[in-house]
Order: C-alpha cells, then structure tokens, then sequence
C-alpha cells in the first residue's frame, strides 16, 4: 500500500462533502429527548450505538436481551457500560465500531469507551444536545449540507431545510404492506379501497411534496427483490382489490408491487427527482439472504433500460458485490453509484472500489458520502473514515501512475460535492423542475 499523499490529504480535509445520504431525526425531538421506540429508544450516550454498532455487538455474541436493555432507557452509564465492554472490545476495529471512536475523540475529546471516560462521555453527550447542534456537529465534519431520508415521515417537512433537504420516501406506497397502508392512513386519513383510490393518495404525495424533494427513496430490496416486471393496469387493479380483502399471495404481491413501483418511478420522472435504491448489505442481525442480494444488479438491469431518462441512484455500493455496480455505472448512462454507509461496512472493501471506479467509470457518476444515521453525531466519525478511504484510494493511484497528482484537485471536488450538487435538484428553498437527465 502507498503511504498517503500529504497534498491529497490536505485537499480531501478542506473539501466540503454533500451528504446525499441520512436518517437525521428533527433536531427538535433530540433537544427534547422525546423518545420513541424506534428513533430515539434511549437519551444517553448509549444512542449512539444504536445504528449499526449494535448489529456488531449481537454477533460478537452479546446476547440480545443485554443489548435490549444497553439500548433501553432504565439502567445507569455504568450498568450500562457493564453489559457492552466486553463486547465493544471484540469489535473495536470494525467500520461500526471505529467511526464511533472517531466520534468520541473528534466531538468528546476522548481516545476512547473505558471505564475511565465513561462518565465524562455520558456527560459531554448531554453537553452537545442543544439547539442548533446539527449545525455545529456537520460543519464540524465539513460537511455543506445532507439529504435526509426520514425516518418519521414519507416527507419530512422539516424545520431546517436548507441543511437537511429531504428525500420522498415511496416504500410505502409500492411494499403496500398493512403497516404501509396504516402509516399512510396516519398521515393523510385516507384508507384506499381501489387502486385508483391509492393512485390519488401517490399523486398526492408527489404533487405536495415532489417540488421540494431532493430526490426520491425506496429501500424495498429488504423486502423483495428488485426485478420489477411490466404488470397491465387492470391486472393491478384487481390484484389490489385482492390484496387489501385478503392479503394477497407471494406472487400477486410481487406483481402489484412491481406495478406500483413503476408507478412511482414515472412519477419521479415526472417531478424531475433522482430514484435512489437500497442495493447490497441490508442492517440489522438474522435476516441477510445472499443470493436475492447477489441478484440485485442483474434484477436492476430492465428497469435501468426501460426508464432511461431517470437517473438511478444506487447505494452502498451493493455490497458484497459491488464489482457489478461498477459494470452497472459504466455500461447505463442513467446510473450513478453512492458510496453511502459503505465506508463503514467495509472500509478496506471501500478504498478498492473506489479506486477501481474511478478506473473503469466516468467520475461524474459517483457519490462518496452518506452517513446512513439517524443520530447526528457519529456523522461526524464516519465523514473521517470516508476522508482516509477516499485519500488512500487517490494516493495510490497517483503512486502507481494511474493518476497525475494536478488531476487530484477536480476529481476530488466532482466526487465529494459537485457530482451531487450538478445530479440532484437543488431544493433549497426553489421549486423550479430540473431534469434527471444526465449531461
Ligand atoms: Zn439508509
């Protein structure tokens, strides 16, 4: 491995990244300290493992009624810190693990999670909740600004939109699960009977929301698979008469979805919104099916041909098999790969795909940062690691001559900032319809 290149280092710490990818929670409800089951179960330092360091912590062997009560809000730091030390030591040298240490020294000043800094950590998480902190946290990291996919909301209208642009989830409207059709329900009072009737509620949605979408969102790949098939509108409509009287079956399902989510994307089309997918390596613990994730790029390949005019966006890279997103990137002129999260489920996966990106794909077709949180500051950890990956990447390919140093300065603009700011629309705050098209 070539050592880093100090100018390189030096021109990836200055550039601001566009975050095209988070789960931030309003900033209000952390000041609060409003919990909720599933976006704020806790209000101490123990919040900050609650995405993806706790995946880790169950497979290191932590048995799940622990990590219950660790992510729970009755038990002291110190029972707390009881439960995970043995554990947070077998993992600490995971992406999860690691971009949360990062966060300790960089926001805490603290090396690390010990029973020394314990309650220095439990207090300076306390310390750092105040209004105006995501502010603080984000340009700390040198980040411009994120594009938020709300965990609360389908659209989150939120109270900080030029830091925090939104994306239009449209999982519910094309899982179209009970719990689908409920959150729905919650949001709008409207129960659909016909598929028309659930058309209008799309359209709603997109009419309301799209001019002020930064793009939109679908993480249906937890679910499904992501070969969407052509389905007639009148098959659909009876599937879904079928569908909300009885629950339809694997195969009906999987047509109606396919249906809706065409839908969907026509409407992105419509409100000039980027369609970005969940690909690859899905979070949580006992649920990983490789082979329906091995297939995600093959499965992608239709609907990349038959909206051809829509920029798909596909992130975390598809991990473990993201040597056929780089085919994918390169072969489809509407195709662009966001490194989101994958900085941290696999940091050294990370720096060879980059480099091999940038070897094989035009380099307006990349997006080298999200941090895939719900809380706000291990941003901070992760927009660290994704700076070392992305320098070691470009330093080794000046080293090896793949790569002249007086290209570095534009490339890294294109790939942490400018690649986003040209291919997503720019919603903060105007309404003016911009073309998906790539250039
Ligand atoms: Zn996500």
């Amino acid at each position: 491995m070539a050592a880093l290149d100090p100018q390189i280092a030096e021109l990836v710490e200055q550039t601001p990244f566009v975050d095209t990818h988070e789960h931030l929670i309003e900033e209000s409800v952390r000041v609060s300290g409003a919990l909720h089951d599933r976006w704020l179960p806790c209000d101490d330092w123990a919040y900050l493992f609650s995405n993806y360091v706790a995946d880790d912590l169950l497979v290191a062997g932590m048995p799940a009624v622990d990590l219950q009560k660790f992510l729970g809000q009755t038990l002291s730091s110190e029972a707390k810190f009881g439960l995970v030390a043995p554990y947070w030591d077998r993992i600490r040298h995971t992406g999860y693990a690691q971009a949360l240490r990062y966060t300790f020294r960089g926001l805490y000043g603290e090396e690390d999670l010990t029973a020394d800094s314990l309650q220095r950590i439990a207090a300076k998480y306390h310390e750092t909740v105040r209004p105006d902190f995501y502010a603080t946290i984000l340009q700390k990291a040198n980040i411009e600004f994120c594009h938020v996919n709300s965990v609360q909301r389908i659209f989150m209208e939120t109270a900080q939109p030029a830091l925090l642009a939104q994306d239009l989830n449209i999982r519910d409207f094309t899982r179209c699960s009970p719990a689908d059709l409920a959150r729905v329900k919650a949001e709008t009072g409207k129960e659909p009977r016909t598929l028309e009737e659930w058309l209008e509620i799309i359209d709603f949605y997109f009419a309301t929301f799209g001019p002020r979408a930064v793009a939109v969102k679908c993480d249906i790949a937890y679910a499904r698979s992501l070969n969407f098939r052509p389905v007639a509108k009148t098959q659909a409509a009876r599937l879904f008469l079928h569908h909300v009287g009885t629950r339809a079956g694997y195969e009906d399902l999987k047509a109606l979805q396919d249906f809706l989510f065409r839908y969907c994307v026509g409407k992105a089309q419509e409100w000039g919104l980027p369609v970005k997918l969940h690909t690859g390596y899905i979070a949580g613990n006992g649920m990983l099916q490789p082979a329906r994730v091995r297939d995600n790029a093959a499965d992608l390949s239709c609907l990349l041909q038959d909206f051809p005019d829509t920029l798909f966006v596909l992130m975390h890279i598809g991990y473990p098999y993201q040597e056929e997103f780089i085919a994918l990137a390169k072969h489809y002129r509407n195709t662009a790969i966001d490194m989101c999260w994958a900085w941290i489920i696999n940091p050294g996966a990370s720096v060879r795909f980059l480099r091999d990106f940038l070897l094989a794909v035009p380099a307006d077709k990349i997006f080298t940062f999200g941090g895939d949180y719900s809380a706000v500051e291990p941003i901070y950890g992760h927009a660290r690691i994704a700076r070392r990956g992305i320098t070691q990447a470009l330093s080794e390919l000046v080293a090896e001559g793949w790569l002249a140093r007086e290209e570095a300065p534009e490339l890294i603009e294109r790939i942490m900032r400018g690649n986003a700011l040209r291919l997503f629309p720019n919603r903060h705050g105007t309404t003016a319809p911009v073309s998906t098209r790539m250039a």
